[in-house]
């Protein structure tokens, strides 16, 4: 049987783990999530080995990216199941801590990021994400020291919003994005895809193949603005409520107007019955 993953629950032990590994000379890869893991995450744990000795996993669904209508009550919790997964995956040590631990009494501060975190996209229709993240993660960051994190594509704007948080903060690490994973029609995995009906989980792969068809007209040299204006039209009639879909710089996230200021990524979010979904993908 696999070996299980040292679990730690308060930052005193966490610290000391890190720094047994550091003692014996070995690099560290932390992989942050909130758990309910699938193939996506393990694809982060498979890059975090690739580049360090230890691989530290945080499990901890941070209620300060939730609003307060949002899913933070019904978000799928998982842990024994989770635990099994990341024996499997050879993971070294899992970071599991409380609310009350990450949040004690008192607590008073946060990280506001800009650039990236007020592209118009998710910050629009989630004003209070990307504060709760950037504040989650640079404690992340902070009580687990780690030389490399490993974050999806999936989340586009996470990815670049932490990057550059990352890079104002000085943080001694290298943030990587990892591809996003996808079942076989094209539907990006999400632990989020649980609360999908039969139906709607028939129809949740439109978001990706109309992703895939706009980037191929963009590229042959249509305009963006047309290729968009039909793209959205295709995701309203297979039943979605558009949140958007937009043609972004890859890096900056700001709008572009041609296909000449490269590199492009599209990126959308969009509602089936309750279930909000992203995707995004490079032209
Ligand atoms: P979450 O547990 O949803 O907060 O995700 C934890 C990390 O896994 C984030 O960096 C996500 O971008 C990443 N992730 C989630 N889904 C996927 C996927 N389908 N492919 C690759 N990475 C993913």
């Amino acid at each position: 049987m696999a070996k299980r993953p040292t679990i730690v629950r308060a930052v005193p032990a966490l610290r000391r783990a890190v720094a047994a590994y550091r003692d014996a000379g070995e690099r560290i890869a932390l992989v942050p999530t909130m758990g309910a893991l699938h193939r996506g995450h393990l694809a982060l744990v498979r890059q975090a080995h690739a580049r360090a000795r230890r691989v530290v996993v945080s499990i901890f669904v941070n209620p300060t990216q939730f609003a307060p209508h949002e899913d933070f009550d019904s978000y799928p919790r998982r842990f024994a199941t989770d635990i099994a997964a990341l024996s499997e995956a050879k993971v070294d040590l899992v970071w599991a801590p409380s609310a009350a631990v990450m949040y004690p009494q008192g607590f008073a501060s946060r990280v506001e990021p800009g650039g990236p975190a007020k592209a118009g996209l998710e910050d629009k229709f989630r004003p209070h994400f990307f504060g709760g993240v950037a504040t989650v993660v640079a404690k992340l960051l902070t009580q687990t020291a780690p030389d490399f994190a490993l974050f999806g594509q999936k989340d586009y704007q996470q990815l670049r919003v932490v990057t550059q948080m990352a890079k104002d903060l000085d943080l001694p690490l290298k943030v990587i994005g990892v591809p996003t994973v996808r079942e076989t029609d094209g539907l990006a995995l999400s632990s989020r895809n649980v609360y999908l009906s039969a139906g709607e989980r028939s129809v949740a792969p439109t978001l990706y193949r109309v992703l895939k068809a706009a980037a191929v007209r963009i590229k042959r040299g249509e305009a963006i603005a047309r290729v968009l204006d039909v793209a959205r039209i295709e995701i309203d009639l297979a039943g979605f409520t558009l949140d958007y879909l937009e043609a972004r710089h890859a890096l900056t996230l700001v709008p572009v107007a041609s296909r000449k200021d490269e590199p492009i990524r599209l990126l959308v979010a969009a509602k089936i019955g309750k279930t909000r979904l992203i995707d995004n993908l490079a032209v």
